[in-house]
């Protein structure tokens, strides 16, 4: 049967089908209605406060204000619902980006479309490493294995034939011609006719709800959502607290005016108390970081990884392809019996007709440049496939010409030489020359031939053959040119870099010399590694930093032994069998360009252009994107301060509830200003000179650290005492003017909000600096701008006698422009002195 019989779908029959029986999925994706969106934000317990807040205000008689409340609350609902359409967005545009893909055959010619989209009577291609998405005929198969452990739960891989040339007629449940979706592809290439998809598929019926396994809260929001809940619990307290005093400080008034004013104080300081701000703060942050991370060809699956990221400090990676360029190419060959022209010859034909591999397409190549054409090297008959295994690490083909039959093997030396007839004198010629090459960086294969008389005598195995050596292959495959660069940043960051390949230790450890990785010459091979006892590993993986001859089942033992040790660890991983290593690593990165579907699927990170630099680069903005959000949990947390402490003190100092600071319309006003300065200036600061000369974060800190809590507290009361100060002082001059001491108070907050978010953008940069990194971010202008803006709005027309504000004269503009500065500008002097101890501490250790 030959390919032409296969015709594919034409775009309208598939149009067709895909209305008759929709997508290829398990469970349709449920949407979430706009409804029920606005129903989720107004359930939140700010909302009820505010609620609460403007119907007490239409009690009171004072529609007026109740109508202002209801329209800050329509305009923070509009925000959130915005900000929470837009992750919504972005993380769908993540899901669909590392979609998975298959290969098939419409209008007649090969195309790649997420596997959602297939439809029943599609030709798709599978092959090694391929998931299989849909339930489908096998019209064709070439050495076609498929693990179908998944549904059979039986271990051994299962043969695939086509359709014709199944006999087994056996009333078998599991069909030998037929593929079942959710089954793994572990060898060869097969041609499947689509006959069942999503839940119409055996995996589909089982009811195995793998796919849409649901998005779990990251450590970091359960974090946040434990501390928005202890807040909520003392603002609970406070609101007691607060009410009662309110209640007993004005026995002039009537009894329910007493309780309404109680219950409006205790409201105002609940709200101003809870940071809402939190959890917004999480999901924008992690979303709109992954979506820049997606930018930078480094596509994030899982969204707590982009927090994880930042706290790794072992990074164990291939070497080919990922340190090095994986583009081979033949440096040096060594014939045993000067007979270069065999032995280029038998190289060739020990490679796939259709190579993929870079290794054997620079085999084919230089074949071709000395004149030995594929013609000459593929055109007899193959009659046997010896397949490469990670454990052999040799394969073989024996093709037939006419009555000559040929074993063409090729493969790692120490395999190779295993199966070789050699005198021993040879052997020790052979194995110098083995260690020359290597020694230059040079991947060393071994090629041996073995003649056969008869087809029947074509040994079952490879290794049942007994071959001579034709000689040796030196290719080189050079590191990337940035890697030098990329591993001396990891070393400055305290991220060691751990090369992990099937090489042998001797090219291994040359080419971690070239890039100059520490402890080049310490190595771990695979034999050693299966000797070795488990604690016996995690005290070598201290020191070592290569691990080679290594079968992807040493992965696994190799991360678990860094985790042991307390470190988080990062491993890449291309082939199939590297999924459970991936999966069990802190960060599983899997090649997007050459790494089979499983890995992608089983990883927490897929590099899309497969460089390192890349990996280098997603660490250290898993780093800034850290760094922003605990500057932002620390901004809001010093911020609210001021307007809690405000509406916690009046009462207590015995103020007239109708020249209190903060009335709740202001703290609502505040709240409507907090959240986007933080989540948009905060979110886009870049990183900090310094990101990657610090050491990894330690995983298990907390968000919120002491030093963190400490510094929002002061900075936090320095302000309250400024804008409450400034109040105070104005009220007790005149005592009938709250509107003006209220425009004070209101101002320097305001103002040194703006000013805060500069301050706070970095611990050890001037606030100059941070605001220069950023002067050509309109978004930021925009925010800074729009806060003045809105304070000229407020104080200037007409609209300030709603919010009971005064207009302020220049002079006490200007008071309170000062007042704020000082108020947060003395952490810059803070920044001073410890830039000056860190200088001295700097020059002494250079000393
Ligand atoms: P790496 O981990 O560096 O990618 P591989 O696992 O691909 O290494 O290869 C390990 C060893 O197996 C190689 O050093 C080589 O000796 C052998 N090998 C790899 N690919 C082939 C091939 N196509 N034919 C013969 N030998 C191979
Ligand atoms: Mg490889």
């Amino acid at each position: 049967m030959t390919e032409q019989h296969f015709q594919g779908l034409t775009s309208q029959e598939v149009k067709k089908l895909q209305e008759k029986f929709g997508k290829n999925e398990l469970v349709a994706e449920k949407k979430e209605s706009f409804l029920h969106k606005v129903l989720h934000v107004i359930t939140e317990p700010m909302f009820l406060l505010l609620i609460v807040a403007a119907t007490i205000y239409f009690i009171l008689g004072e529609p007026r204000d109740g109508a202002i409340m209801l329209i800050f609350v329509v305009g923070i609902i509009g925000i959130e619902t915005i900000q929470e359409w837009k992750t919504d967005k972005t993380l769908k545009a993540l899901k669909d980006l590392s979609a998975p893909q298959i290969k098939v055959l419409r209008d007649d010619c090969e195309k790649i479309i997420n596997s959602c989209d297939l439809v029943p009577g599609d030709i798709m291609f599978i092959s090694e490493g391929v998931k299989v998405p849909a339930d489908g005929v096998v019209m064709k198969a070439s050495t076609l294995a498929i693990d179908e452990s998944s549904l059979t739960g039986e271990a051994e891989a299962v043969w695939k034939v086509s359709k014709e040339n199944c006999d087994s007629n056996d009333a078998d449940y599991w069909r030998k011609d037929y593929c079942y979706a959710g089954t793994l592809v572990t060898q060869g290439t097969g041609i499947i006719l689509v006959d069942k998809i999503g839940s119409a598929t055996e995996y589909g019926k089982i009811g195995q709800d793998v796919i849409s396994a649901p998005d779990n809260p990251t450590p970091l929001q359960k974090q946040t959502s434990k501390l928005v809940k202890l807040c909520a619990i003392i603002a609970a307290v406070l609101f007691i607290i607060v009410g009662i005093v309110t209640y007993f400080n004005i026995p002039d008034h009537a009894f329910t005016d007493r309780l309404i004013e109680s219950i409006l104080s205790g409201v105002t300081l609940a709200m101003a108390m809870i940071p809402e701000e939190f959890p917004v703060i999480l999901t924008v942050f992690l979303s709109m970081g992954a979506w820049r991370l997606a930018k930078k060809h480094s596509l994030v699956r899982k969204l707590p990884s982009v927090e994880t990221l930042g706290a790794v400090s072992v990074l164990c990676v291939d070497k080919t392809g990922t340190i090095t360029m994986n583009k081979m190419s033949v440096r040096e060959v060594w014939s045993l019996k000067n007979d270069t022209n065999t032995l280029t010859k038998i190289m060739g034909m020990g490679c796939k007709p259709d190579a993929y591999d870079p290794m054997e397409k620079s085999m084919i190549t230089f074949c071709e440049e000395g004149g030995i054409t594929r013609d000459i090297l593929f055109g007899g008959e193959l009659v046997k496939e010896y397949a490469f295994t990670d454990e052999l690490k040799m394969m073989g083909h024996v093709w037939q010409n006419h009555s000559d039959i040929t074993v063409a093997a090729k493969g790692s030396p120490e395999r190779i030489l295993t199966i070789c007839s050699l005198t021993d004198n040879d052997r020790k010629i052979a194995e110098k020359k083995i260690l020359e090459m290597s020694k230059e960086g040079l991947r060393v294969i071994a090629v041996g031939q073995m003649k056969i008389s008869e087809e029947s005598n074509i040994p079952d195995k490879l290794t049942e053959c007994s071959l001579e050596l034709c000689g040796l292959i030196g290719l080189a495959d050079p590191p990337r040119e940035s890697v030098k660069e990329d591993i001396k940043t990891c070393t400055k960051a305290g991220v060691r870099v751990v090369m992990i390949t099937g090489d042998n230790g001797v090219t291994a450890s040359s080419i971690a010399r070239q890039i100059n990785m520490p402890n080049s010459d310490k190595i771990i091979t695979g034999d050693e590694l299966n000797k070795m006892s488990d604690e016996e590993l995690r005290e070598r993986v201290k020191e070592v930093n290569v691990f080679s001859r290594v079968v992807p089942e040493h992965k696994m033992r190799i991360v678990k032994a860094f985790k042991e040790n307390g470190e988080i660890v990062a491993m890449t991983g291309d082939g199939v069998n590297d999924a459970p290593a991936l999966k069990h690593a802190d960060i599983g990165i899997a090649m997007g360009k050459r790494g089979s579907e499983v890995s992608r699927e089983a990883a927490d990170l897929i590099l899309l252009d497969d460089n390192f630099s890349t990996i280098v680069e997603t660490i250290r903005d898993g780093r800034r994107i850290y760094d922003n959000i605990r500057k932002a949990i620390g901004y809001v947390f010093t911020i609210h301060i001021p307007i809690a402490f405000a509406s916690l003190l009046a009462p207590i100092l015995g103020i007239n509830p109708s020249s209190l600071l903060l009335l709740p319309l202001h703290v609502v006003l505040l709240e409507l200003v907090i959240d986007p300065t933080c989540s948009i200036v905060l979110e886009r600061q870049p990183a900090e000179d310094d990101i990657m000369e610090r050491a990894p974060r330690n995983a298990n800190e907390k968000i919120l650290t002491t030093k963190t809590l400490t510094k929002s507290i002061i900075q936090g009361v320095v302000m309250f005492g400024a804008s409450f100060g400034t109040y105070y002082a104005f009220l007790n001059n005149n005592s009938t003017n709250a509107p003006l001491a209220r425009a004070m108070g209101l101002t320097i907050i305001l103002l040194a909000n703006v000013l805060l978010v500069n301050v706070n953008s970095s611990d050890s940069d001037y606030a100059i600096k941070s605001f220069a990194k950023l002067k050509k971010d309109k978004v930021m202008w925009t925010v800074n701008f729009g806060t003045l803006a809105g304070l000229a709005v407020i104080l200037y027309t007409p609209l300030n006698s709603f919010l009971k504000l005064a207009p302020l004269s220049l002079s006490q503009l200007i008071l309170a422009a000062v007042i704020s500065a000082v108020s947060v500008l003395w952490y810059e002097l803070v920044k001073v002195t410890k830039n000056i101890r860190k200088q001295s501490k700097y020059s002494y250790l250079s000393q």
